[in-house]
């Protein structure tokens, strides 16, 4: 199972990774979580991501990609994955592309998270990470908005994109995700 999660902060990507990960025992690759884990680190990636996770803006293309290259070493890729914050720009797409190639990979399908940008904001300020601020969650959706929403139309003309409605309840959104695969099969 090789799985890309897409949509905007705060639409669930995270809690139905966490979820089918472990159903399917496949890593999940949460790219938000390995930034947020290098910093507490204070690795030398760690470092150069800081500031733009704490502005609320993407890290450069290459940090993430390097982040990405290294996460698709580790041998438990091998059976699939589940990526979660990746790719967040057409670059990134390419780059994705490239490494699977490379990898000798399937790119897998593209699950889309569709949900009203009212609810976003709702459900991430009671979150309360600390980059949850309104202002910074306002930032963080217009930069999906201008950057990231390319790639529904990019991954749709591609015929690989599955489409879900965010808004519904984490169960629901589950068991629409394991029932529109089904019919695609399971790589
Ligand atoms: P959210 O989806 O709420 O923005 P994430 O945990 O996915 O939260 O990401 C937190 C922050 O990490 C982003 O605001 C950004 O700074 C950085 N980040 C995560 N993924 C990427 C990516 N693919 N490219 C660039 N920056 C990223």
């Amino acid at each position: 199972m090789r799985l890309v999660f897409l949509g905007p902060p705060g639409s669930g990507k995270s809690t139905q990774a966490a979820s089918l990960s472990a159903r399917w025992q496949i890593p999940s690759l949460s790219t938000g979580d390995l930034l947020r884990d290098a910093i507490a680190a204070q690795s030398d990636l760690g470092k150069l991501a800081q500031t733009h996770v704490e502005a609320g803006e993407l890290v450069p293309d290459q940090l993430i990609v390097s982040l990405m290259r290294e996460s698709f070493g580790a041998p438990a890729t091998q059976k699939g994955w589940i990526l979660d914050g990746f790719p967040r720009n057409l670059a990134q797409t390419q780059a994705l592309d490239t490494l699977l190639q490379i990898m000798g990979q399937p790119y897998g399908q593209v699950v889309y998270f569709d949900i009203p940008e009212d609810l976003l904001v709702e459900r991430m300020l009671k979150r309360g990470r600390q980059d949850d601020r309104e202002d910074l969650i306002r930032q963080r959706l217009q930069i999906y908005n201008d950057q990231t929403t390319p790639l529904i139309n990019f991954y749709r003309r591609r015929h690989c994109l599955i489409e879900i409605d965010g808004s519904r309840s984490p169960q629901e959104i589950t068991d629409a995700i394991t029932s529109a695969l089904r019919p695609l099969g399971r790589d």
